[in-house]
């Protein structure tokens, strides 16, 4: 069951929650950039969304993502070109959830950033397949990736150890079209809040000092972390990204990390 608010209303708690969240932190919350995540939401959902000033949406899953993508991006560039002057002028589409190797291209041509880059294989071959793309469209081809970070250790969980992440970055950031954009993280499933700060403040750290070492590029901007029931403590350990979908979408599904 949903609850008999509007997507509208919650949107705007959502905000709300954010603009005090940063207040409280001393942080402006223009540095905040909220990613909607759509997958248990409708497709009328989603087009209300880009006509409430949302321009970032995730979904954790291939198929879905490729699916909404197309449909969305449809309707949205109808809108446009029709004049509509109440939706967003773009759309961004994240992929958030673990990505398999052989749903590489079909998410490619559908994402604009993938948060859950987590192991060197995966990015070598996302890098070989951008080649590709490139060579075919002549102009040139850049895709934004977050290191997933596994700091809660959790061993049955996706993300590379805390011990490993500086090194992954260097090896992506020699390479052409895979661009380190930053680090994502969850922390564990229901963890008590002095769990959630301990992982956020831990993944904050490792980001500071990958910036002060400056082991990626100026693109290196992103902390992709916090969700619907923990997003004000990753707001206040630095956050950059939230990932929000159930106190959007008012859906009461697990939000579990996805399996492809
Ligand atoms: C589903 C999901 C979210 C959003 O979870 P909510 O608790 O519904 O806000 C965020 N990140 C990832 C990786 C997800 O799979």
């Amino acid at each position: 069951m949903s609850s008999p608010m509007s997507i509208k209303d919650r949107l705007a708690e959502v905000r709300q929650r954010i603009t005090r969240a940063a207040e409280r932190a001393s942080r402006d919350p223009a540095e905040i950039t909220l990613v909607a995540v759509t997958k248990s939401a409708g497709p009328e959902q989603i087009r209300e969304l880009l006509h409430l000033g949302v321009t970032d949406l995730g979904e954790s899953r291939v198929q879905p993502l490729a699916q909404r993508a197309a449909q969305i991006n449809e309707y949205h560039a109808r809108r446009l070109a029709s004049g509509d002057q109440t939706i967003v002028p773009r759309v961004r589409w994240h992929m958030i959830g673990h990505l398999q190797r052989n749903k590489l291209k079909q998410a490619t041509s559908a994402m604009h950033i993938l948060h859950s880059l987590d192991t060197l294989r995966l990015a070598d071959e996302l890098e070989a397949h951008l080649e590709k793309t490139q060579a075919k469209s002549n102009t040139p081809v850049k895709l934004p990736v977050l290191v997933q970070v596994n700091a809660a250790e959790e061993p049955q969980k996706y993300g590379v150890a805390v011990g490993a992440v500086s090194h992954l970055a260097e090896q992506i950031a020699t390479m052409k079209h895979v661009v380190v954009a930053g680090l994502m993280c969850m922390a564990p499933h229901g963890a008590d809040e002095k769990t959630a700060r301990f992982v956020f403040g831990r993944v904050r750290e490792i980001f500071d000092e990958m910036k002060f070492r400056k082991v990626a590029g100026p693109s290196f901007k992103h902390l992709s972390m916090g969700m619907s029931d923990d997003f004000e403590f990753a707001i206040s350990e630095g956050s950059t990204m939230i990932r929000v979908g159930s106190a959007i979408t008012g859906a009461t599904e697990s939000t579990e990390e996805d399996e492809e």
